[in-house]
């Protein structure tokens, strides 16, 4: 994505704004800090030698972050330093110690996605007992290198603090985790982490740590452009709508038609019977037919968000779809409906059903010299444990004298491989390096698994003659049906290599 130092204040003008339309609703919060965990990734170069790397990255590393004026009501608990600290894990390990350090004054808590902030609990459940160490010593562990990290922290961590190091101790030691994050720092009044849109899926595993504090999604952003900011940060997660900023791109909307049962089954998309089924929207008009403008959106309505932006993006599609539930003064507002052909995602990575194909394509290939066929296939995001990870099912059908027991192991590993290799970089990137996706795992379901699985959607309305196998599915009746009849399960055993594919790619 094309992008200038000038639209960097387009950025910081919107990361200002959240912070009165957050004191609007939230007393006091100069009256201490935010414990927010930030990073950054990598770069890479293009072949022209132009810099890629993430948008946030790029905002971390500007001036406009580092030389921010003060401001009694943002202060952070991570120094500066350890935000950009390259080394992930480093950088993780000490803005958790700081903000240990410093609960007392901890107000909030967050990251950008709900999926971060949860990996920072699945570190903190595996480094308590060392940060506690740090704190009871006042020392800090050796491999901790970054010299800049490491200074910076040990301008906060002065001094041993055995009375802390005790009560995290007993705290992170107890049976339950449950309502952590309100027992670490217990004058959190809110967790501020995006929960809409794919991040809905971590929401009850953030209720069980967060010991009920709300969570607050403050904005709606992409690498192409920043949109929105939600005005009312304490309404629930399924209430949430952000208003558009109308200076932050030149926005049109393309209308979506909600499609009824029998015009989803008669369209190339299914309709598996999930609530609130992601694939239940069919588009209503191509691009250059009736797009309306930002004054022309109709309450109610669906539509695909498109911009013009101020960096060269000429009428883009986003890829979003949104639907309009009110009006501030005579702004819109937005709910987040979902991402157009996204059927898998974890953190930020999105994998549509035509990169699965193609993974899936070449993963299958390793098996039928064997003897195996691939008959059906399909997925779901296993969010159960942190990192989550992409589940395959699949059915095969076996020729000659194979059978399931003969099923070499080495292979099928190879097969979750081959599919991790075909996915796009984003993916990989968080597979390989930001370890925030867990090793792809198939499973191998009974010969009649999918007939059983139609038979469910079929029960709940699906047409018999129409019906098409979900190459994802999100509900918990058919995840459970091929739950058990899986009779082997093979995971990834190695990283996939990390070469971007420039040019093809979103970096
Ligand atoms: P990326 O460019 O990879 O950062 O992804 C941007 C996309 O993430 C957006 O186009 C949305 O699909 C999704 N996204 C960003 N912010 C939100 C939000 N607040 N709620 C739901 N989805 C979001």
């Amino acid at each position: 994505m094309p992008t200038t130092a000038e639209d960097l204040d387009r950025k910081t003008f919107l990361y200002n704004l959240l912070v009165p339309v957050m004191n609007k609703h939230v007393e006091g919060l100069d009256q201490g800090k935010s414990m927010y965990l930030l990073f950054i990734k990598s770069e890479t170069r293009t072949p022209s030698g132009l810099t890629a790397r993430p948008v946030l990255t790029s905002y971390y590393k500007s001036r406009n972050f580092v030389n921010r004026p003060f401001n009694r009501f943002n202060v952070y608990t991570s120094p500066d330093e350890t935000i950009l600290c390259s080394d992930s894990k480093q950088s993780m390990y000490c803005q958790l110690l700081c903000g240990l350090i410093q609960r007392d004054e901890v107000l909030r808590v967050g990251a950008v996605f709900a999926s971060a902030f949860l990996r920072a609990i699945k570190f903190l459940e595996d480094y308590w007992q060392e940060l506690c160490s740090n704190i009871r010593t006042g020392k800090l562990s050796d491999w901790i290198t970054d010299t800049s990290c490491r200074n910076a922290v040990m301008s906060i961590h002065r001094q041993p603090n055995l009375e802390l190091a005790n009560l995290i101790d007993s705290e992170c030691g107890a049976k339950s985790w449950e309502g952590i994050v309100k027992r670490l720092w217990p004058r959190t009044k809110f967790i501020d982490v995006i929960v809409t849109g794919s991040m809905a899926q971590y929401i009850s595993t953030l209720e069980f740590y967060s010991g009920g504090l709300p969570l607050v999604s403050t904005m709606y952003a992409s690498s192409e452009c920043y949109f929105g900011i939600n005005l009312n940060p304490l309404s629930k997660p399924s209430d949430v709508s952000y208003t558009l900023l109308p200076t932050m791109a030149y926005f049109e909307f393309l209308p979506i038609e909600k499609n009824h049962e029998e015009m989803v089954q008669g369209a190339s998309v299914q309709c598996n019977g999930d609530a609130a089924d992601l694939n239940c929207l069919k588009e209503e008009e191509k691009l250059g037919g009736k797009t309306v403008d930002l004054v022309e959106v109709k309450l109610g309505q669906y539509y695909e968000l498109i911009v013009t932006t101020f960096t060269g993006l000429y009428r883009y599609r986003v890829g979003d779809i949104l639907m309009v539930t009110g009006f501030y003064n005579n702004a819109p507002q937005f709910r987040f409906i979902q991402r157009r052909n996204v059927v898998l995602s974890i953190d930020t990575d999105k994998t549509s059903e035509g990169d699965l194909l193609n993974a899936v394509t070449e993963a299958k290939l390793l098996i039928e010299p064997q003897g195996y066929l691939l008959t059906e296939y399909t997925s779901y995001a296993d969010t159960s444990a942190i990192p989550g990870h992409y589940v395959l099912f699949w059915e095969l059908k076996f020729r000659g004298n194979t059978d399931i027991s003969m099923l070499d192991s080495s292979i099928m590993e190879n097969c979750c491989h081959k599919v991790e290799e075909s996915l796009d970089f984003v993916y990989r990137r968080l597979r390989s390096r930001d370890k925030s996706v867990g090793p792809l795992e198939i499973r191998v379901v009974k010969h009649g698994a999918f007939d059983a699985l139609m038979d469910f959607f079929v029960s709940q309305g699906s047409s018999v003659n129409q019906y098409k196998t979900p190459r994802c599915i999100k509900s918990e009746k058919a995840i459970e049906i091929l739950n058990s009849m899986v009779v082997r399960s093979f995971f990834c055993t190695k990283d996939p290599f990390l070469e971007p594919k420039i040019g093809s790619q979103a970096i």
